[in-house]
């Protein structure tokens, strides 16, 4: 079975509409594909309303996370992505806290704008939300306008240290980590710690805090993922058999805005799946 657990539409930063990405998902012959956009199901209606023949949909999403380290409480807190899945929707306490979260990245994007506004970057908050349109508005959308201001040459380039990645980053307020782990088990869902050592993005948590979420009821580790070395895929490997945690897989596609293709690094068991599923009590996959 080819089971490919992390995958974004343009309901979030995605380029592909959902519909589009399952149809693409067929194509690319998996069997199983989970929609994930960042902080919201807007995408999962469509998804599912558009799956072809014999292609399973888990509805999902991805979580934006931080966690605040031991120490200085001035310390800037640390990022992190948990993938959360089958979990109901409707369910009011996560909900609510996904629609804080966006609000969160519209007030930041909006700053992030006006940052570079007033160093005379020819960037409009008008087109970025263009960019957005509907979805939560990210880095992304930002990096796309700046492509088409002419300000750098792709998506990648804006996040450079001078542009999105260090100079003009602006931090969002997102969910405390515990506190979102309990939000998406309290929905029913299951919750998979995103590339957790992907430390070309920033600073990652350590491991002992991985055990931490462990004990705190986390159901499994993101090992393989574009942005893990080989390295990183050992130690997390290592990490999950000692913590008693499922191991995924999966592409974190996001359509042209990054080389990774559909299905790539989509290495999930039909074990680990179905241990998932079994997992949920908020949600059931959708089949085409
Ligand atoms: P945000 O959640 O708004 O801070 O944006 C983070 C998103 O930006 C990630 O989910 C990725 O989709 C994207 N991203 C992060 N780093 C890069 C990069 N180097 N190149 C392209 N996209 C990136
Ligand atoms: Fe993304
Ligand atoms: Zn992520
Ligand atoms: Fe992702």
């Amino acid at each position: 079975m080819r089971i490919d657990l992390h995958v974004h539409s343009s309901a979030s930063d995605g380029t592909t509409s959902p519909a589009g990405v399952m149809a693409e998902a067929a194509r690319a012959g998996l069997d199983v594909v989970a929609l994930t956009d960042h902080d919201t199901t807007a995408g999962w209606d469509a998804a599912a309303a558009a799956l072809p023949p014999r292609l399973t949909l888990v509805p999902g999403a991805e979580v934006s996370c931080r966690w605040f380290p031991p120490g200085p409480p001035d310390a800037p807190p640390i990022s992190l992505h948990l993938l959360a899945y089958l979990f109901d929707p409707a369910e009011p306490a996560f909900a609510a806290e996904r629609a804080r979260v966006r609000r969160s990245r519209h007030t930041r994007a909006a700053r992030m704008v006006e940052l570079l506004r007033a160093d005379g970057v020819p960037v409009s908050w008008d087109a970025v939300r263009a960019e957005a349109a509907d979805a939560p508005v990210g880095r992304p959308h930002v990096a796309r306008a700046l492509v088409a201001a002419g300000v750098v040459a792709d998506v990648p380039g804006a996040f450079g240290p001078e542009w999105l990645g260090d100079r003009y980053r602006v931090p969002k307020a997102d969910t405390e980590v515990f506190t979102a782990l309990r939000l998406v088990h309290g929905a029913g869902g299951v919750a998979v710690f995103a590339h957790p050592k992907a430390w070309a993005r920033g600073p990652v948590v350590p491991d002992a805090m991985i055990a931490d979420l462990a004990a705190a009821g986390l159901d499994g580790l993101e090992v393989d993922h574009p942005d893990h070395d080989p390295v990183a895929r050992a130690t997390l490997r290592s990490l999950a058999a000692d913590l008693g945690l499922l191991v995924t897989g999966s592409s974190d596609y996001h359509g042209t805005g990054k080389p990774v293709r559909l299905g790539e690094h989509a290495t999930t068991s039909r074990d680990t799946y179905e241990r998932i599923v079994a997992a949920a009590s908020g949600g059931a996959p959708v089949t085409g």
